[in-house]
C-alpha cells in the first residue's frame, strides 16, 4: 500500500505529543524537521493497481525486505513522532509485526497502510494500542475501488477486514485517492459510507499524484480539477461532518481557499533505497541518512511553479506539513484545528 498516514485531527494523546514536539523544534529554532516518516520496508505488493508508482521496481529489489534493525535505526535517526508504514504491501513483510512493536515501544504513533487483503491472515500478530492505527486503502465504493485496484472482490474483502479490526478494538483509518474519473458525488458517496456506515475513526483523502512510472497516465487530476472536485464535495456541511484526518488549512488548500509552498522535508520517505529525494512521490536520488537528505537537497527547487513534475501535485506529503506549520503559527488557526 503506497500511500501515507495521518497528521492532524488526531486523538488527544497524539495531538499533545505532536504539539510538544512542534514546540520543541520551534524553541530549538530548527527550520526543517520531520513530522511523520514514510517507511517503505519493501516494494512488493499482492495487487497491481494501474495508478501505482511503486511496484515497477526491478525483480531483484521487489524480492528484498528491510531488516527490522535498519527500519528502526532510520526512524530513530530522523526523530519524527509519527511513522506511516507503506510500500508495497507492508503485511507481506515477514517481520512487520516486530517493526510495529519496536516502534510502539519507542512511543512512535504508527500507521500501517494496507490494501487489507492479508489482514485476516496476519491480524493475530497485532494488538490494539493507542499508538497504532490501521490505514486501509479504499478508493471508492465497490465498483470504483475494484476498478482502481484492478481486481474484483477487493472492496468486499477490505470492508470485512475493517469490521474485524474494529470488532477486536483496533483503531481503523482509511486512505482514499481520487482520480479525474471521480465526481463530487463519487467523493460524497465513498466518504459518507466510510464516515456513517463503517464508522471509520478518521479518513484521509488525496488527489492522485501522476507518477512517471504508473501504467495509467490518463486519469490524474490537475490543480484546477482538484479544487473544483473538493469544493463541490465539501459543500452542504459535508466537510464539517466527515471525520477527515487533515488540518482545516489543508482542506482549505484542497478546495482552493489557500495556497502554500511545498515543505516535503516535513514528511520524508525512507525505503530499501535510502532516504528518497525530495519526497515519496519523486525520486531524484537517495541519501544515506536523514541529516544528509536535509543538508544536501535543494529544497527551493521543488514545488508547484518550480519543477514541472510538481505542477499538478497537491499531495499531503508536500502540503500538509505546510498547513501544520501555518496552523501552529496562528492562534486563530490553532483554535480552529482544535475545534475540528
Ligand atoms: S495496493 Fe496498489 S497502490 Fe498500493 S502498493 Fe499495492 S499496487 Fe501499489
Ligand atoms: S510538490 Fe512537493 S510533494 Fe509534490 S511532488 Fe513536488 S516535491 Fe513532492
Amino acid at each position: 500500500m503506497e500511500r501515507d498516514g495521518a497528521i492532524v485531527s488526531m486523538p488527544l494523546r497524539q495531538s499533545l505529543r505532536v504539539g510538544s514536539y512542534l514546540m520543541g523544534q520551534k524553541l530549538r529554532r530548527k527550520d526543517k524537521f520531520p513530522l511523520l516518516v514514510e517507511l517503505e520496508p519493501l516494494f512488493a505488493c499482492n495487487l497491481k493497481c494501474a495508478g501505482c508508482g511503486k511496484i515497477q521496481q526491478p525483480a531483484s529489489l521487489l524480492k528484498q525486505r528491510m531488516p527490522v534493525e535498519q527500519a528502526i535505526a532510520a526512524v530513530e535517526e530522523c526523530g519524527a513522532p509519527m511513522v506511516s508504514i507503506a510500500g508495497g504491501e507492508p503485511l507481506m513483510h515477514p517481520q512487520i509485526d516486530v517493526i510495529v512493536e519496536e516502534l510502539i515501544k519507542r512511543k512512535k504513533f504508527v500507521f500501517l497502510c494496507t490494501n487489507a487483503l492479508l489482514i485476516p491472515k496476519k491480524l493475530d500478530k497485532f494488538k490494539p494500542s493507542p499508538y497504532f492505527s490501521w490505514v486501509v486503502h479504499i478508493d471508492g465504493l465497490k465498483e470504483r475501488h475494484d476498478e482502481s485496484v484492478c481486481k474484483e472482490g477487493v472492496f468486499e474483502d477490505a470492508v470485512a477486514a475493517i469490521k474485524e479490526c474494529q470488532r477486536r478494538g483496533f483503531r481503523v483509518n482509511t486512505n482514499t485517492t481520487f482520480f479525474n474519473t471521480d465526481t463530487p458525488q463519487t467523493v460524497i458517496d465513498v466518504l459518507n459510507f466510510l464516515n456513517d456506515d463503517l464508522k471509520i475513526d478518521e479518513m484521509q483523502i488525496s488527489p492522485a499524484y501522476a507518477y512517471e512510472k504508473a501504467p495509467d497516465q490518463d486519469h490524474f487530476l490537475g490543480v484546477t480539477e482538484t479544487r473544483e472536485l473538493f469544493k463541490k464535495a465539501f459543500a452542504d456541511g459535508n466537510r464539517k461532518r466527515w471525520r477527515l484526518n487533515h488540518t482545516p488549512l489543508f482542506l482549505d488548500f484542497l478546495e482552493g481557499k489557500k495556497d502554500y509552498a511545498c515543505t516535503a522535508w516535513g514528511i520524508p520517505s525512507y525505503s530499501l533505497l535510502g532516504w528518497q529525494r525530495p519526497c515519496y512521490l519523486m525520486a531524484d536520488g537517495y541519501a544515506e541518512t536523514y541529516s544528509e537528505l536535509i543538508e544536501t537537497t535543494d529544497w527551493d527547487a521543488y514545488g508547484r511553479g518550480k519543477d514541472p513534475r510538481c505542477s499538478n501535485c497537491m499531495a499531503h506529503c508536500g502540503y500538509e506539513p505546510s498547513a501544520v506549520l501555518a496552523t501552529t503559527s496562528s492562534l486563530r488557526e490553532s483554535i480552529r484545528a482544535l475545534r475540528g
